[in-house]
């Protein structure tokens, strides 16, 4: 009885035999078709596979290249061999066999598509630029690609074509990793920009009005917009303009600081300007909002209460470039005995605070003295913070605070 649950071992055994047979017999098969398969081939594609296991990549090069020549049915190598041309930099012989490739009629339509798509790569590099729109324009009518259109996208904002750049990344759309409509948007700011530039000031505005419909919340149109209505003199119009920020992203509020109070100025309303600027600064504190609370206090209320607030400001905010304003205040009104130490911390916190006294593009980590929408670097459009970089360092505002503590107390 003990024995009855062993009564499936034979069957067991026999579908491991088979199995197994089952196994040789594909092992066979393919090893019979794969030295069919290697016949065919000629001895250069072995001299070419040899060369590239030795690292010898030029001879391998010239291996394939005569196994390309004695059979022209080796499509997949010929292409791998124009991506290797063109990652080489060596964009003559790269466009030679995209070229050759895209005008051979014996291949299918989808893969001489694919050689005209290599071969407009080769031409951006090779910056022709032309002729690689030309080639794109035509495969975007057959086959509305996402990587054509990438290519396309790219090759507009080089050309600074801005009107076509705005008709592809709409095509584009959005997508995970990237905001187009934020992209999309400076586009216009652009256009809008060029327009005003040949004194076409409806045409700017019209565009100025699509990139906020594009991105509702792009300051860069309440900036740009108020800067205009300020140099035709309509000041109301400026200060209004510039205020949208607050809604769109408070953060960006510094950069309009110095336009808000010459526009108060320029109404002969500069006390009131300073009341707004300082509840501003108040909510959004940032280095460029104390710069011009603090040069309007001096002109309109002295010395004294400019640097009280000045005081008041990097107690509640403390940074390096702060700090570095705060002493270059003290320095101004110290006596003579005092000047000499106060000279000297300032020189120290000045050398500090003006390497932090930059913006920071958050895409690729380029520095620069003044605020860009596009990157000079990188070319990514809205990277760079509008909080300079001695606002984001925690270390130095830690550094800040032990100083301020420090100066307090000498006094
Ligand atoms: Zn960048």
């Amino acid at each position: 009885m003990e024995f009855e649950g062993w009564s499936w071992v034979p069957w067991a055994a026999i579908l491991l035999v088979l199995f197994f047979a089952l196994g040789w017999l594909a092992a066979r098969i393919d090893l019979k078709q794969l030295l069919s398969e290697s016949k065919a081939l000629p001895a250069s594609y072995f001299k070419g596979l040899n060369f590239l296991l030795n690292e010898q990549q030029d001879k391998a090069i010239e291996a394939f290249i005569e196994v390309t020549k004695a059979n022209p049915e080796t499509v997949e190598l010929q292409f791998a061999l124009g991506s290797l041309f063109r990652r080489r930099g060596e964009m003559d012989r790269a466009i030679r066999v995209h070229q050759e490739l895209s005008a051979r009629a014996d291949l299918p339509a989808e893969q001489r598509r694919a050689a005209q798509f290599e071969l407009a790569q080769d031409f951006m590099k090779s910056g022709l630029l032309d002729h690689a729109e030309g080639i794109l324009v035509e495969l975007n009518k057959v086959n509305s690609d996402a990587r054509v259109h990438r290519y396309l996208l790219e090759i507009y904002l080089q050309e600074k074509d801005w009107s076509k750049a705005i008709t592809v990344a709409s095509q584009l759309g959005h997508s995970a990793n990237r905001d187009r409509a934020k992209d999309i948007a400076h586009y216009y700011c652009e256009l809008a920009t060029a327009e005003y530039v040949r004194g076409r000031r409806a045409e700017a505005a019209r565009h100025m009005a699509d990139a906020l419909e594009a991105n509702p919340r792009c300051v860069r149109v309440s900036l740009q917009s108020g800067e205009w209505a300020a140099a035709e003199g309509r000041h109301d119009i400026a200060i209004e303009t510039w205020r949208r920020i607050e809604n769109q992203d408070p953060d960006y509020f510094g950069l309009a600081a110095p336009g808000i109070r010459a526009s108060f100025k320029a109404l002969n309303r500069a006390t009131e300007g300073l009341a707004l600027l300082r509840g501003l600064q108040e909510k959004y504190p940032s280095i460029d909002f104390l710069n011009v609370v603090y040069q309007a206090t001096l002109e309109e209320d002295g010395a004294e209460r400019a640097y009280d607030l000045l005081r008041e400001d990097v107690r509640k905010n403390p940074t390096l470039v702060g700090l570095d304003m705060l002493l270059h205040a003290q320095l101004e009104h110290a006596p003579v005995e005092k000047r000499g130490d106060l000279q000297l911390m300032k020189d120290l916190v000045h050398s500090h605070a003006s390497a932090l006294s930059v913006y920071l593009c958050g895409s690729c980590g380029f520095r620069a003295r003044q605020f860009y929408w596009h990157c000079p670097a990188c070319g990514s459009w809205e990277s760079f913070s509008p909080k300079r970089t001695a606002e984001l360092e925690t270390a130095e505002r830690h550094l800040a605070r032990i100083t301020i503590g420090q100066i307090d107390n000498r006094q």
